[in-house]
């Protein structure tokens, strides 16, 4: 394979507006499967051992969706100029391969990415073609059929499209912008691909019955639940933090951190999903420096954990157990801050809150618990 000595990056090209597919929102950021359509492609690159980086095109209007920690760089106005922007951006960096993948492909597996960068090997540039089996036909604005064409020869295209690094910045730099796909420039730049054979099930998404069909072909093999239970007491203060949201009280809540019971909670079932013990195991209170903390660094890095490990978080449900405060109308705010600092959408995170019926030490208002659970899904 065209690893060790080389250094590869992948492209994931996600700057389209492409709404064809239904949700109201551009395909790459619908769900899919328990992550994001993007999220799947990603994935597959930075999870596979011969890739040493990889780099998110993206719209700008999608800047507050790119998913934490994930390099990124602005797109352009056409896919060429979008890849071109990518490109640029590795200048310099050592790069040998760079494999081009659109998106709206979240089912591409390793054997394929495999296939190109074997190929590559002995090539400047290769790219996964599938043959065409079907009949071919002309159909006019009549919706009649006009004709036949030959098939033979015949292909079709998919992603990731792979190239030497060199090769490829000089044809995109010579490309007239309206080219289809890295292919395209390559070829117009006079470059011989290689064709490798495709994956019929790694599939672009296009039309709204695709999302079903990628379901299906995802299929998702390994759940986790993982569930956290926290409590902090009450004493002198005036507000308590709650699931990231500072709210007014006549106590505070004591502990190291802020105290914050309900993301602490959610945190340990993230934690727990992975197993991976508590919040105590990767922040030991005795270190002087978490005093105070804002509790979102520990939720960051339990998301972290899991996003490293391949699993994306599918559902949280947190349940915080006191008399007072009222949770209900500040509910809808603390969702929304969880599921920023997860970078999930906020539909993925439920904050609900019980009383105790006056009995026990959350009756007596002597402190606040807190239950959670959450789900990480990963293919
Ligand atoms: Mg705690």
């Amino acid at each position: 394979m065209a690893t060790g000595q080389n250094r590869v990056w992948a492209i994931v090209v996600a700057a389209g507006r492409g709404i064809r597919a239904g949700g109201g929102v551009p395909k790459q950021w619908r769900s899919l499967a328990g992550a994001r359509v993007l999220d799947h492609a990603l994935a597959a690159f930075s999870g596979h051992p011969a890739i040493a980086g990889t780099l998110v095109v993206y719209h700008p209007d999608d800047a507050a969706r790119l998913p934490a920690g994930v390099e990124a760089v602005r797109g352009a106005g056409t896919r060429a100029g979008s890849v071109l922007a990518g490109l640029e951006a590795l200048q310099g960096r050592g790069v040998d391969i760079v494999l081009i993948h659109d998106a709206a492909r979240p089912c591409v597996r390793p054997p394929l990415i495999d296939a190109v960068l074997d190929a590559l090997d002995s090539a400047d540039a290769a790219a996964p073609a599938l043959a065409v089996t079907d009949a071919l036909w002309t159909v006019d604005g009549t919706g009649t059929i006009a004709g036949t064409k030959r098939r033979d020869g015949l292909a079709r295209a998919q992603t990731p499209q792979g190239f030497r690094y060199g090769v490829i910045v000089d044809a995109h730099r010579q490309a007239r912008g309206d080219e289809a796909d890295d292919v395209e420039v390559a070829l117009a730049a006079g470059l011989d691909v290689a064709a490798v054979a495709g994956d019929e099930d790694n599939i672009k998404i296009t039309r709204p019955g695709d999302f079903a069909r990628a379901e299906r072909i995802l299929g998702t093999v390994d759940i986790r639940i993982g569930n956290g239970y926290d409590v902090h007491r009450f004493g002198p203060g005036d507000s308590v933090t709650l699931c990231g949201v500072k709210v007014p009280h006549d106590h505070g809540l004591q502990g190291h951190s802020d105290a914050d019971v309900g993301m602490h909670a959610l945190t340990d079932a993230i934690y727990g999903a992975l197993a991976e013990g508590d919040i105590g195991r990767h922040f030991p209170p005795t270190d002087p420096i978490w005093k105070g903390a804002d509790s979102a660094a520990f939720l960051s890095h339990a998301a972290e954990l899991a996003r490293a490990r391949g699993y994306a978080l599918a559902n949280a449900d947190i349940t915080l157990v006191c008399e007072r405060p009222k949770i209900g109308p500040l509910a809808g705010a603390m969702q929304d801050r969880l599921a920023g600092i997860l970078g999930v959408e906020p539909g993925r995170i439920s904050v609900k809150a019980t009383t105790s019926e006056r009995l026990g030490f959350t009756g007596r208002e002597e402190g606040i618990a807190t239950l959670a659970t959450a789900t990480l899904t990963k293919r």
